[in-house]
């Protein structure tokens, strides 16, 4: 991160802006919001510019930049259009250790200016550091759309009564369960659809009736949520309204870090593991673990790679937590055999091709794959194999032997969908020898039947 975004108090500090043309004005529109004293240096200045620093108790000095000019400033904007006077303004700053900003040149500047979303109190500060304008302006008037006007009344409203919450109930933990509880109630809409009042006389009430001893025992529950394959886009949205509700979020090596990271970032986030032969947690430890912390009234968020009942133990994590009465909800997720299929380009059925399509694991129990191959063998059935690297030469054999073309396409998927993924194809009979001397990252799946032969037609674009 080239620039730590953060929110600077201004009102009353003196703020140096040299320059007096269209960018100097638009400055200087922003720093007057946050109440800044604008020392004004340049030769001419725009009349409506010179207007805006006077009504704020700034003043305007008609000459060139002095060095002077910097005593006592807390921030420095440099937006004449003398690209050294600039430069020299920037150096001095630098050595006085006070911030610059150099308009258009975010190398010069020791800091930018977000583009802003202003729901005041409330603001979105959106920045690229410099490197795309465009890109901000774009994502910026995304954003605007999508933030009720009224939203910054709904944050004034909040402040207003936090206090008196807080002398309410003292436990941080009854106060953050009580907003939440308001924020999922009727409060949200009554602000939004311009209601203030009743807002206010609901949101009064709602604090005299809030029990501290009541609150603070609140009661847990389980959110056993499927995360995906891979790229964090494939989360559904319940599955991100709940991790950002959860107090405690318990996660394994198949969760990409960029879902994890969008959980609260106070809540407690538990590592359970696990590789194929290295288990972090052994799974009783970890069905426990959800009784555990849902028992201490928190909200407990267990992230499952793909879909938490495809071959993700689902059932068994969930039997504890049913057994002790404690409320859950179970969100699907996008399975790795969809995810890959379809970053790979590999229709899972086709008129043409398979009109069914069999999800499988290659688990080897006891050292051997142990399925009911002569039901496998179909030709016109797309099988997937989940845990199946280690046992693909058996898996391929097996399958032969029982009667499938050992011209089979076949497709290797690993680290699906992400951007790391890697697609292998061959055939039932050459795709074991053919990635042996090869090094192959986990997670993989494998994909067997015609279907694998769209794969060069369909497949992703960004793919080599
Ligand atoms: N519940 C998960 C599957 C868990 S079993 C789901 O619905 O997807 C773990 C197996 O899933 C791995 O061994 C691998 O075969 C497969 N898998 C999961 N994510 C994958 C990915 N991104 N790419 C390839 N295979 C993946």
């Amino acid at each position: 991160m080239d620039f730590l975004p953060l929110g600077l108090k201004l009102a009353g500090e003196t703020v140096l802006l040299a320059g007096g043309g269209d960018t100097a004005l638009r400055k200087a529109r922003l720093l007057a919001r946050a109440g800044a004293r604008l020392r004004l240096v340049a030769p001419a200045w725009r009349a409506d510019l010179g207007e805006l620093v006077e009504q704020g108790g700034g003043v305007c000095h008609p000459r060139r930049f002095e060095e002077g000019d910097l005593d006592g400033a807390r921030l420095v904007v440099a937006a004449t259009d003398d690209g050294t006077v600039n430069s020299h303004i920037a150096g001095l700053c630098a050595q006085r250790g006070v911030p610059v900003n150099v308009v258009d040149q975010p190398r010069l500047s020791s800091f930018v200016f977000p583009a802003l979303i202003d729901r005041d109190p409330l603001f979105v500060a959106i920045s690229s550091s410099g490197a795309s304008p465009v890109l901000v302006r774009r994502l910026r008037a995304e954003l605007e759309a999508w933030l009720p006007a009224r939203w910054g009344r709904l944050a004034l409203l909040i402040g207003q009564f936090r206090e008196s919450l807080s002398r309410r109930l003292p436990a941080r933990k009854a106060r953050e369960a009580f907003w939440e509880r308001q924020l999922d109630g009727p409060l949200v809409e009554q602000v939004l659809s311009g209601h203030q009042s009743d807002a206010e006389a609901a949101l009064r009430a709602a604090i005299e009736a809030a029990e501290p001893a009541a609150t603070e025992a609140p009661v847990g529950e389980v959110y056993l949520v499927g995360a995906g394959p891979g790229d964090p886009d494939l989360l559904t949205f319940r599955a991100l309204y709940l991790l950002q509700k959860a107090d405690v979020v318990l996660y394994d090596r198949l969760v990409a870090p960029e879902v994890v990271a969008l959980a609260r970032a106070d809540a407690e986030k538990v590592y359970v593991g696990k590789a194929r032969d290295l288990h972090a947690l052994p799974q009783d430890n970890i069905n426990d673990l959800l009784v555990h912390y849902a028992r201490q009234g928190r909200r407990v968020c267990r992230l499952k790679g793909g879909d938490p009942f495809i071959f993700g133990r689902g059932g068994e994590e969930l039997e504890k937590v049913v057994a002790a009465g404690i409320a859950f909800q179970v969100v699907p997720g996008i399975t790795a055999a969809s995810g890959c299929a379809s970053y790979a380009g590999i229709p899972l059925t086709h008129r043409d091709h398979a009109q069914s399509v069999r999800f499988v694991t290659g688990h080897r129990k006891d050292g051997s794959v142990d399925l009911d191959w002569p039901n496998l063998i179909a030709p016109q059935e797309t099988l997937v194999f989940y845990m199946g690297l280690v046992g693909l030469a058996e898996i391929c054999e097996q399958l032969v032997a029982h009667g499938r073309e050992p011209g089979t396409p076949v497709a290797l998927v690993s680290r699906g969908t992400t951007d790391a993924q890697e697609v292998i194809t061959g055939t039932l009979a050459d795709l074991p020898a053919a990635i042996e001397s090869r090094e192959i990252h986990a997670p993989t799946l494998i994909i067997v039947g015609s279907v694998v032969s769209l794969h060069p037609r369909y497949r992703w674009f960004g793919e080599a």
